[in-house]
């Protein structure tokens, strides 16, 4: 059974199950948002010639949503590209051994702080070793290729770094894998033993245990990737794909019948496709723990890219780098994004006549 959207199908046919009280409000309201998208329940443009009339419903900018996920990271893509220095740029992605997978996924609260807690950990290293200020943007994902519950960091930095006490701008730092991954090690481990003191974290186990299970954790050599410097082009791509991916892969979702779908998951460590079978429950329950808490805030910014500095630092950071500040895109409208992607004018209609904009329709409840 092939078809477009399938991952709304299933919402649709499974809503008795995720509909309810029981389900945290984060993920009840993107999947409500979801199935509604593009349908009247979000609300309408009004448009009409003088012969026709055109509604446009509005959609749900969920980035879970596989029609929305894609326009909104084109648009941030576009802000980005105006916003950063064009400078070199490095990937690097920060893991935790699985061990450590299901307190977070018990204690979903911790997921917020995540971000952060990564982007300190490098921040405090560049510091140390280098005295310098770099840019930092970080995008968190919970799953892995099996759906499997995974909660890590893909944290994009500057190649170069402000150097403060001299005030010249470093072009290249040398990023050590390995003092990265104890900066990283440290910094989690202390962040969840803070947790954990503070009551923080409800475990399977009691308090000792999880302080066993931490010591032991600690002690061990974690995984890190580094990834080759990059432009800020190359950089934006990267990006892009892990802000606008929703953990499914549409085209590697198939329903078998009204009860089954069947997923092409992707092992990472045999480099190979496996195909899953779940029912539909099943499916969506899994689907479900990845639903970001506050899913519209899928990336964060740090040091000279943090909210706080970007007035300051940042107009100053592009003056100091030689670089013009530009200008932001102007957003483009629906209208002449199609225009200019598909060379489609939705608004002429079937006699050549324009249309033009005569009002709103509120969202219409069930
Ligand atoms: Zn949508």
């Amino acid at each position: 059974m092939l078809e477009r959207h399938p991952l709304k199908q299933i919402l649709i046919e499974t809503r008795e199950y995720w509909d309810r009280a029981a389900t945290p409000a984060a993920i009840r309201e993107n999947f409500l948002r979801m199935i509604q998208c593009g349908t009247r329940a979000l609300g309408a443009e009004v448009y009409a010639s003088e012969t026709e009339r055109k509604l446009v419903c509005h959609t749900c900018k969920s980035r879970f949503c596989p029609s929305c996920g894609h326009r909104a990271t084109e648009l941030w893509q576009a802000d980005m590209e105006a916003a950063l220095p064009t400078i070199p740029y490095v990937n690097i992605n920060l893991t935790m051994p699985r061990e450590l997978w299901h307190i977070f996924q018990q204690n979903r609260h911790l997921l917020h702080d995540l971000p952060a807690v990564g982007a300190a950990a490098i921040q405090h290293w560049v510091r140390a070793r280098y005295g310098a200020r770099i840019l930092v943007l970080v995008v968190q994902q919970t799953f892995g290729g099996l759906l499997t519950f995974h909660p890590h960091l893909h944290i994009l930095v500057s190649a170069g770094g402000l150097e403060e006490s001299a005030a010249r701008w470093v072009d290249r730092l040398r990023f050590d894998k390995c003092e990265l991954m104890r900066a990283w090690r440290y910094a989690l481990i202390a962040y969840m033993a803070e947790a954990l003191k503070a009551g923080l974290i409800k475990g399977l186990t009691g308090t000792e245990e999880i302080k066993m299970l931490f010591e032991t954790q600690y002690r061990r050599p974690w995984n890190i990737f580094i990834g080759r410097i990059m432009s800020k082009a190359q950089f934006l791509r990267y990006a892009g794909r892990y802000i606008r991916r929703p953990p499914i892969a549409q085209y590697r979702l198939q329903r078998i019948n009204d009860r089954e779908v069947e997923y092409l998951a992707k092992d990472t460590r045999g480099k190979s496709l496996v195909k899953v079978r779940y029912s539909n429950e099943d499916f969506v329950k899994t689907l479900m723990e990845h639903v970001p808490d506050k899913f519209r805030h899928s990336m964060r910014y740090f040091g000279l890219l943090a909210p706080r500095s970007k007035h300051n630092t940042f107009s100053g950071l592009l003056a100091f780098l030689r670089q013009d500040k530009r200008q932001r895109p102007l957003r483009m409208g629906w209208a002449n994004s199609l225009l200019k992607h598909f060379g489609v004018d939705p608004l002429i209609d079937s006699l050549g006549q324009p249309m033009v904009w005569i009002g709103r329709l509120e969202p219409v409840s069930e």
